[in-house]
């Protein structure tokens, strides 16, 4: 009974959802069919009208490029705040009215659709919850720590009156000097494409109009995380095949769950700018993959076509170029060289009105589908949660199951409170480190932004066991050498027993955050070195937003916890862990390599590690693949045991799918959490093979003595890769199934 009654309400909201679609679709040709074609130029244009130059004032706006942008360009779209920024969200309700008074001054009153960068949270607003960057929620391996965590930012974006988000990020980084590794879920695609669509879902709810939720924006489509050089916006050389693989079906997940709107990569890839691409964006994203919602560029990127790709002569054939490739908004974001042009274009026929309408259509069905027309100013009596401690609960969760402890040796965590530590390096005092960029402001760059109440890794120490019992000094600069810094701490370390030892990197984002060494700055290496002279444990803490090389000290260190970006309440969740009153349950989202030219992935081909198995044991190869800690790594305080991995059947046809068990203990003495990773292998194909990819995961939390059977079910697409003609095949033969280090064998015929 309760079955039948599930599915007829699902019946029941998928019809009613229908007949939303109908109405709405409706409601977009009538509007459509009254606009002149400068009304619908204007709706793809998306600009930023707020005053970069007034500084201190967050959002201010520049009032007469606001009247002229709406009254003479009839912009549709605005976004972001001026600099350093970040309103309250009674600031926001006011600028959001301020646009309204605009637009409803107009002929056809259609209300400017903002969109904001809100990144780990509604990180433009004041007093928002900040959770960790996604690289944190992606080491949670914990999907509905993910919705969560969307669904609170869409709640506090909505209390900003502003119903669209530019998150999440789908990029998949091959090489991790990437200044944007950490705004990603890191190198596996499997676990980004269930983190996004949770993220999506998250964010959009099941009524994206809702005063609760906000349509999201995948992003940055496509390969952008790719970069050759690791630098950001520079070049990507990715085959078709290997694109379809694995980039395209994190969208393709993402779009199932409902992503409303779709942001364009920055960057080229094999010679064609993604902006400038038919084939990646209108044959790929909107014929084959049936997207219908909105295609936005990056910052610029039109532009940037003639005067940084040099693929256009000029800003005019940019224009037309990129409107061809498939783009319906331009983030022009400073000028009206856009609509200048895209309106001379059309009047000219260079551009078909088609194009013209089915850009706008989309424009249009988003903006009924946020319920923008009747629902875009917040009325701040409905949102009592905003920045309420259920929420920072929230997120201090999120940063428990993100920290992820990569080594323990003689079990030397946790800490016991009566010891009298040092807690040194340039990362252990700072919130800024602690968030990373897109906090409050783009480069996160402003210290001054956080509240009282939020702590710095040494304060939630100090907190804990008391300012005489954690002694501090800096230690070191990031990236100033400094030796009486060092010696300082040297001195210090004397009257402790234990070292905490903060490293890691500065707040940034994008092109600033370029870098051309892996490793830790020079200064934080020297201070890790002079510290291990002593001979004292040192426990090594990293707030680093892609992994930094520790290959030069790692060996002298008695611990190390990555804690990546981990928010405003990670330092907590840190010191809740380091002294043992949370049990770690992280795992590494990508592997942490420990040389700079060795940045294997972790689902590797075989010619690229024979350590394996039956395989050629040429010890060359084998040196070749050693990351520091590899993906999937995670350590606990207590132990968990596998037994019992069960395939349902040892031979299957390729319709059947198969059902894997595997049961897990807790052997040890404390309550844990436990990702159960399954990994596939394709033991050969004629693509050469991965050496294993991960297929399923599954978090589950065990009492001591307590076990869980895990069940999981693969298809026929887990078993299939993209061959040489760009399609998706499975091959005869036989598959390894790996969780922990049980391994069985299945016989696809
Ligand atoms: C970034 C995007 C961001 C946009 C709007 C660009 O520079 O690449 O990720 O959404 O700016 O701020």
């Amino acid at each position: 009974l309760l079955f039948t009654i599930l599915l007829s309400s699902n019946f029941l909201w998928s019809q009613e959802s229908n007949v939303q679609e109908i109405e709405i679709n409706l409601k977009v040709s009538e509007l459509l069919s009254k606009m002149t074609l400068e009304e619908k130029v204007g709706q793809m244009t998306q600009m930023t009208v707020t005053n970069f130059e007034e500084k201190g004032k967050p959002g201010v706006f520049d009032m007469a490029k606001l009247k002229e942008a709406i009254q003479n360009y009839h912009i549709g779209s605005m976004l972001n705040v001026p600099n350093p920024g970040a309103p309250t969200i009674q600031r926001w309700k006011e600028v959001i009215t301020i646009i309204n008074n605009e637009t409803n001054k107009t002929r056809l009153k259609i209300p400017v659709l903002y969109g904001i960068d809100a990144i780990h949270g509604s990180s433009y607003t004041a007093g928002a919850t900040l959770f960790p960057q996604q690289i944190g929620i992606a080491a949670t391996f914990n999907t509905a720590i993910a919705k969560r965590g969307s669904e609170i930012s869409a709640y506090e974006t909505r209390a900003s009156s502003i119903p669209w988000v530019f998150s999440p990020d789908l990029d998949l980084p091959r090489n991790p000097a990437w200044s944007r590794m950490w705004e990603s879920f890191g190198e596996d695609a499997y676990l980004s494409s269930q983190m996004g669509a949770a993220m999506v879902e998250g964010f959009e709810g099941n009524d994206v109009g809702s005063k609760y939720h906000v349509a999201s924006c995948m992003k940055h489509f496509i390969g952008y995380g790719s970069t050759t050089t690791g630098k950001d916006r520079t070049p990507s050389i990715i085959p078709e095949r290997v694109l379809r693989q694995f980039d395209l079906t994190i969208y393709e997940t993402a779009i199932q769950a409902g992503a409303k709107s779709i942001m364009i990569s920055s960057g080229e890839i094999n010679g064609t700018p993604v902006h400038a691409s038919k084939h990646l964006i209108t044959d790929i994203l909107k014929t084959e993959l049936g997207f219908q919602g909105v295609v936005v560029t990056d910052w610029k990127d039109i532009i940037y076509l003639y005067t940084r790709h040099k693929v256009a002569e000029n800003n005019r054939d940019a224009v037309r170029i990129s409107v061809m490739a498939g783009i319906d908004m331009s983030m022009v974001p400073e000028d009206y060289s856009f609509y200048t042009d895209l309106l001379d274009l059309v009047t000219k026929g260079e551009v078909p009105m088609s194009r013209i309408d089915d850009a706008v259509s989309r424009i249009l069905k988003m903006k009924f589908e946020v319920n923008l027309f009747q629902n875009n100013i917040a009325d701040l009596k409905d949102y009592p949660k905003f920045g309420s401690q259920e929420f920072i609960d929230v997120a201090y969760n999120a940063a428990a199951e993100s920290i992820t402890l990569l080594k323990n040796s003689n079990a030397i965590l946790p800490l016991d409170k009566s010891e009298k530590i040092l807690v040194t390096g340039p990362t252990a005092n700072s919130m800024k480190y602690l968030n990373g960029g897109w906090s409050y402001n783009w480069q996160g760059e402003n210290s001054d932004s956080y509240a009282a109440d939020k702590f710095t890794i040494l304060e939630a120490i100090q907190n804990k066991v008391g300012k005489a019992n954690a002694l501090y000094t800096e230690g070191a600069n990031l990236e100033k050498e400094d030796d009486a810094a060092i010696q300082k701490a040297v001195e210090l370390a004397k009257d402790a027993s234990k070292i905490i030892l903060c490293l890691g990197e500065k707040n940034y984002t994008e092109t600033p955050g370029d870098i051309s060494n892996l490793y830790l700055s020079s200064s934080q290496i020297k201070l890790a070195l002079a510290l291990s002279k002593l001979n004292k444990p040192i426990i090594l803490v990293l707030n680093e937003g892609r992994p930094r090389l520790i290959s030069d000290f790692e060996d002298k260190m008695s611990a190390v916890i990555q804690c990546y970006l981990p928010g405003n309440e990670g330092a907590r969740a840190l010191a809740d862990i380091l002294y043992g009153d949370v049990n770690p349950s992280g795992r590494l989202p990508y592997n942490y390599p420990r040389y700079p030219n060795s940045l294997e992935k972790y689902n590797r081909k075989y010619t690229e590690s024979l350590g394996d198995e039956e395989q050629n044991n040429d010890a060359q190869y084998q040196r070749s693949y050693s990351p520091q800690f590899e993906f999937g790594t995670g350590l606990s305080y207590t132990t968990f045991e596998y037994s019992n991995l069960t395939i349902d059947k040892s031979k299957i046809n390729n319709t059947e799918s198969v059902t894997i068990t595997v049961e897990v203990k807790n052997t040890g003495k404390l309550t844990g959490k436990e990702s159960v990773l399954l990994y596939l292998s394709d033991k050969v194909a004629s693509i050469t093979p991965e050496v294993k990819t991960l297929k399923r995961f599954e978090k589950i939390s065990l009492k001591p003595g307590d076990s869980k059977i895990v069940t999981f079910i693969l298809n026929q697409k887990d078993l299939q890769f993209v061959n040489n003609d760009l399609k998706w095949i499975s091959e005869k033969g036989t598959f390894k199934i790996q969780i922990s280090d049980l391994t069985k064998e299945f016989l696809l015929q």
